[in-house]
């Protein structure tokens, strides 16, 4: 069984109510942060689990609302790690990974000093590794799979999807895309699609055109609907709703992905949990 947790089903926009975009994804006892937007670590510190429980860290893309809180997972793991020599936080993300996650080090530079020169069991800086990608297989321990594909959220790029496998289960985590053929492949009879979506119908009445422009690059509920349908996966699991979802009408949002796939929608919000187990996609991954 793999468990998905949506950490935050937020968007950039600030809400009182929804994190930033983050996903959990545990399986065989191994725990994957998928993107760690604002206040993922309350979220995650509600699921009882920590950055230092993270088995690693994987970035879809380099958005600032993906990757919000990097620098308080990086440091916090640091600082509650008590283990002598403590193994790196792993970092999986497209190219350009490298770089943000070491001019956030750089950012951070003077907390590290303070608490190096405070604690005398911390003599080294936040241990990292980083592994940037955009195909292939990414991990591969202890029963868990992971696979990358290019997503296209153009200009952003490049940006990747993953999916996870374990024991006969499988969840794929698109991130931000529009259809794409490479998501197909990668997401093709997955127990689960985890998928960002933008209400089109309701972005496109705003009034601002910036906030408008963000309807050219993400998948509307119908879009990543069609998708899943495609791919034949089990389950729908919709989140980084923008805009959030509006009381009273979840009902809505689950019409508009039911009009194009007709199995398990999952939509909700934070600390939504759905259990995928193996045996549930429609056929297998060709
Ligand atoms: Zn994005
Ligand atoms: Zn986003």
């Amino acid at each position: 069984m793999i468990e998905v947790t949506l950490l935050g089903t937020g968007s950039p926009i600030p809400d009182p109510d929804r994190a930033g975009p983050s996903t959990l994804v545990r399986a065989g006892g191994q725990t994957f942060l998928v993107d760690c937007g604002r206040g993922v670590q309350q979220r995650l510190a509600a699921t009882g689990s920590g950055a230092n429980a993270l088995s690693a860290l994987l970035l879809t893309h380099l958005h600032s609302d993906h990757i919000a809180d990097l620098g308080d997972v990086i440091i916090t793991r640091w600082v509650t790690t008590f283990v002598p020599d403590p193994a790196p936080l792993q970092i999986i993300g497209p190219p350009g990974t490298a770089d943000v996650v070491n001019a956030t080090l750089r950012a951070f530079g003077h907390d590290i000093g303070y608490r190096i020169a405070h604690h005398a069991d911390l003599t080294a800086p936040p241990p990292v590794e980083v592994h940037e990608c955009t195909e292939g297989t990414v991990w591969d321990r202890d029963g868990v799979r992971i696979l990358v594909a290019p997503t296209d959220h153009r200009p952003v790029t490049p940006t990747i999807g993953f999916r996870v496998e374990h024991a006969g289960a499988s969840v794929v985590l698109a991130g931000d895309t529009v259809p794409c053929e490479s998501l197909d492949r990668l997401a093709t009879g997955a127990g689960a699609l985890v998928h960002t979506v933008i209400r089109k119908d309701l972005v496109n009445q705003l009034p601002m055109q910036r906030i408008r422009d963000i309807c050219d690059y993400h998948s509307s509920v119908e879009e990543a609907a069609a998708t899943a349908a495609r791919a034949g996966v089990g389950i729908l699991i919709l989140t980084h709703y923008v805009p959030g979802i509006a009381a009273g009408t979840e009902d809505e949002w689950r019409a508009l992905a039911a009009s194009a796939f007709d199995r398990q929608i999952e939509l909700g919000d934070d600390l939504h949990r759905v259990e995928v187990h193996p045996g549930v996609c429609a056929r297998s991954r060709s």
